[in-house]
């Protein structure tokens, strides 16, 4: 993706621009989490990439380049989202899994025909082959008795094998790039650990590129190479996970660690830091950096200038004036100077 936007129009209000300047890339056989909050963008962006955006989106610039193993790149931008080039991409070249089967598994056809058809329309083979391949498929993802369950319906099912069968049916074309939304937020922590060690065994033998959406840090260390924390449709911070982990650079990374229960000694036990605060409305954006009126760091640029892209290592980089500018004030003891700062801009507006 390079520097895409996606905005939101409706009748009665101005456009909204709901996610902007986001900009990754994708590798064969690597996870690229995508993290942050409800509201923030995340799952917006990922349907872009297949272009599911709802009637009132649009993508406003930027380009989302595809190259399909063995093909030549290709601007998904540039495509109708309903075209011939499109549909062979969708749910063929790229698939996505969501984080509640139901919604995405039709409850009148047993979840066999739901994979025999996936595979039919996008390739081609006679009725026997493909149900053999269903089975296949289901006996890959760990489904008990696969030719059996071939034949059950998604409510038969219970919700760790309904996600499997999901798994199933993404990859019944091998896809070049996996995009998972939330897939274990509604599971078990056991079923939960399943489905990523499942997930990572199936990235090893078919090689492909995932996105992996999730508002849950544990899970990104779990299964990613590298993250991207978005806050209000932008991506603030990106790196390597172990460089992420080992010394977030963004206040807002800061604080989604800090949110992190964690196992330690009775004696080191302390209250969790919550992240006080709403995320903006994209509404009503922030004319600087969007996370001025929740940072415990704000300073006098912080409102009023766009924080840009820092690098802090060979593959790390996040939006914060604390790593440019040199009067940056520590970062402790700042709520009071937070507060000053928040007042500072909306006063000045307002006299103006
Ligand atoms: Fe906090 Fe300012 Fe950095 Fe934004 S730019 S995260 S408000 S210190």
């Amino acid at each position: 993706m390079e520097k895409v936007s996606i905005v939101f129009s409706s009748p009665d209000e101005a456009d909204i621009e709901a996610v902007r300047q986001v900009d990754f890339t994708l590798t064969r056989g690597k996870t690229l989490a995508l993290v942050g909050e409800s509201g923030c963008g995340k799952s917006v962006t990922a349907r872009t990439i297949l272009r599911l955006l709802d009637r009132n989106a649009r993508i406003g610039h930027g380009r989302i380049l595809f190259q399909a193993e063995g093909g030549q790149p290709v601007d998904i931008v540039s495509l109708s989202s309903d075209s011939q080039a499109m549909r062979a991409i969708r749910g063929n070249r790229i698939s996505m899994i969501f984080q509640e089967p139901m919604s995405s598994l039709s409850p009148v056809h047993t979840i066999g025909d739901q994979i025999d058809e996936m595979i039919m329309i996008h390739e081609g083979i006679d009725r026997k082959a493909v149900r053999a391949r269903t089975v296949d498929l289901l006996e890959q993802v760990g489904i008990p008795g696969a030719r059996q369950r071939a034949d059950a319906y998604p409510f038969q099912l219970s919700g760790g094998l309904r996600q499997r069968a999901m798994i199933a049916m993404a990859l019944a074309c091998k896809p070049d790039l996996l995009i998972a939304d939330e897939p274990t937020t509604a599971l078990d922590v056991t079923t939960q650990a399943q489905i990523l060690d499942l997930l990572r065994a199936l990235q090893d033998e078919y090689g492909m590129a995932m996105l992996f959406i999730t508002h849950d840090l544990g899970v990104v260390a779990e299964i990613a190479d590298e993250v991207a924390v978005m806050y209000l449709g932008d991506v603030v911070e990106q790196g390597n996970v172990f460089d992420v982990f080992r010394a977030p650079q963004h206040p807002y990374t800061q604080a989604l660690m800090s949110s992190i229960p964690r196992m330690v000694r009775r004696s080191e036990r302390k209250r969790l830091t919550p992240i006080e605060g709403n995320v903006p409305s994209p509404r009503n954006r922030p004319q600087g950096c969007a996370f001025t009126s929740r940072c415990p760091h704000a300073f006098a640029p912080c409102a009023g200038e766009y924080p840009e892209r820092t690098a802090t290592g060979a593959a790390h980089w996040a939006r914060c004036h604390l790593l440019t500018h040199d009067e940056a004030p520590s970062v402790t003891g700042l709520k009071q100077q937070r507060k000053t700062v928040e007042n500072a801009p909306a006063n000045q507006g307002e006299r103006a």
